[in-house]
């Protein structure tokens, strides 16, 4: 088995062992782990069953009615010493989500860097959870609006950001005063593991033990416990559209709330006055990053007909100087995908692409070597094609032709997704129009910026089948608390609103 130095400074080498004791473990079957660069063996994790579930909530049930009571300032700061803790293992932390994942290794760094941005948001935050103050329209009286602590909040996350969507839920909903039970993706439970490690090593001494707690296990045995459970209020759930439409139900069901981060089929549209080198560096970044495993990536590329053929030129120029291979090395741009299904799934949508007639300007085979390989790919299409409404998780460009921008807009907004979306011009009329009531549909509309890459300091979400969410920045922290609107009399009277007389 493969064995790094940066899990023994997480403090989880005896992860490798499959014996692994310590307390968000459970007793349930073990959970191979296999790291897509190589395809081996890395670790066996003990997962969590229903038993444990039943134990998690219970702890955090009653840890809730302790960390709701202490002043949100204060706990600003406890997480204030999460985001100092994430900066000492910045470096460790982000090798491991390479390595487990397959995102190359700046890119697992800039993911703990936004773990740590939205921790040092979230401890500004703790003194801003603002109510509104209104004018009563009886003499005398005070009303107001507070916000409370909600409860516990269920978060479900991806495997493709396997620390940030956590982090993005776990600080605001902490500052908040909301313990939270962390559900990961089976593919991803060594950094949730190590991520757990690190918050407990802040929160056990201040004897917060209980606030954050983490339930690796299926989502048959656990994740399905966690979304019918009246005692979590708030489950967010960052997945595939399949997975959104699951959960949305269930805890629609139970009437309770849902915050829903889903897929994307995300799109840029370049205008004829554009700065091809900024087009490039944004097309190339959005649409192989990650290996095309961003919820953000770019997957449709509108091109205006006087400029498609230099840039596809250029575009697949640069694709053929992309370098592909194991994400640990500092000179390699796409790392692999996540598992062999991510293969079958690139392989599947090529076949499809071939029977839509969609022509293959570059790439699309599979790497044969050992981990999960594959080259990125452009496709020249049109809005016609099945395939180029799904969202493939893999490296897959979709070139389109217009010749005017209502066209471009119109195919653009087309598709079931509304995550994110761009345009590349320097002309005003061109940029309002993207972003007018008629423009993009998206949660996300950029200009002359790619797709993916988003700051903490925004609402993050999208619309449509992307399922309305909206995590981060901005007013989001409010889906984590619950409103109360208190009414004060300080009168001798009891006048009653809309000046009825009763008796
Ligand atoms: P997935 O839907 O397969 O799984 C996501 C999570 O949901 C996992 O933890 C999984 O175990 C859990 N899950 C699935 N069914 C469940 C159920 N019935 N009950 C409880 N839990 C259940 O997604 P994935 O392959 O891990 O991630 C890729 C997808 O996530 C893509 O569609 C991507 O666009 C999306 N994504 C969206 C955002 C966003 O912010 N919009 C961010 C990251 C990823």
């Amino acid at each position: 088995m493969t064995k790094l130095d940066f899990l023994d400074k997480l403090g989880i080498e005896d992860v490798n062992l499959g014996g692994y004791s310590d307390k968000w473990l459970g007793s349930g079957s073990d959970l191979d782990c296999i790291t897509p660069v190589d395809g081996t063996l890395i670790a066996k994790v003990k997962q969590c069953n229903p038993g444990d579930y039943e134990n998690i909530m219970q702890t955090s049930s009653e840890v809730f009615k302790k960390w709701r009571m202490e002043p949100a300032p204060k706990r600003g700061e406890v997480v204030r010493k999460l985001a100092n803790a994430f900066r000492k293992h910045k470096s460790s932390l982000g090798k491991l989500i390479s390595w487990e994942m397959g995102k190359i290794q700046a890119e697992g760094e800039g993911e703990v860097q936004e773990m740590i941005d939205i921790a040092d948001y979230a401890v500004g935050l703790s003194r801003q959870l603002y109510g509104k103050t209104m004018h009563s329209e009886r003499p005398n009286h005070r009303m107001y609006e507070q916000w409370h602590p909600l409860g516990a909040v269920g978060i479900v996350t991806a495997f493709n950001f396997p620390g940030a969507v956590w982090a993005w839920n776990a600080m605001i909903a902490a500052v908040c005063g909301d313990v939270m039970v962390w559900k990961p993706s089976s593919k991803t439970p060594l950094t949730a593991i190590a991520i757990q490690k690190i918050v407990n090593e802040v929160m056990t001494p201040l004897g917060w033990d209980g606030v954050m707690s983490l339930l690796v296990g299926s989502s048959r045995d656990v994740g399905e416990l966690l979304v019918h459970d009246r005692r979590i209020p708030l489950v967010s759930a960052t997945g595939s559209c399949h997975m959104g439409r699951k959960i949305g139900e269930a805890v629609a069901k139970r009437l309770g709330r849902s915050l829903l981060e889903l897929g994307g089929n995300n799109a840029i549209i370049v205008m004829p006055d554009s700065d091809p080198e900024l087009v490039l560096r944004a097309v190339l970044f959005g649409a192989v990053g990650t290996s095309g495993q961003r919820c953000t990536s770019t997957r449709r590329l509108f091109l205006h007909k006087s400029i498609s053929s230099s840039i596809t030129e250029k575009l697949i120029s640069s694709y053929s100087q992309i370098k592909i291979g194991d994400p640990l090395e500092s000179d390699t741009i796409v790392g692999p995908l996540v598992d062999g299904k991510a293969v079958q799934d690139y392989s599947d949508a090529l076949e499809i692409i071939k029977k839509e007639k969609g022509e293959i300007l570059c790439g699309g085979n599979v790497i044969k070597s050992d981990g999960f390989y594959v080259e990125p790919t452009i496709v020249k299409a049109n809005m016609g094609m099945q395939i180029v409404r799904e969202e493939t998780f893999a490296p897959i460009l979709y070139l389109f032709e217009f010749e005017n921008l209502e066209e471009a807009i119109e195919s653009h907004n087309s598709v079931d997704q509304g995550l994110s979306s761009s345009i590349f011009t320097k002309d005003m009329q061109s940029v309002e129009k993207f972003l007018s009531h008629s423009g993009s549909d998206c949660g996300i509309a950029n200009v002359n910026i790619g797709t993916s890459g988003a700051e903490i300091g925004g609402a993050f979400g999208g619309e449509k089948d992307t399922g309305g969410g909206r995590e981060a920045g901005s007013d989001s922290w409010k889906i984590y608390m619950r409103r109360q609107t208190n009414t004060l009399n300080w009168s001798d009277d009891l006048p009653l609103a809309q000046g009825i007389e009763f008796g």
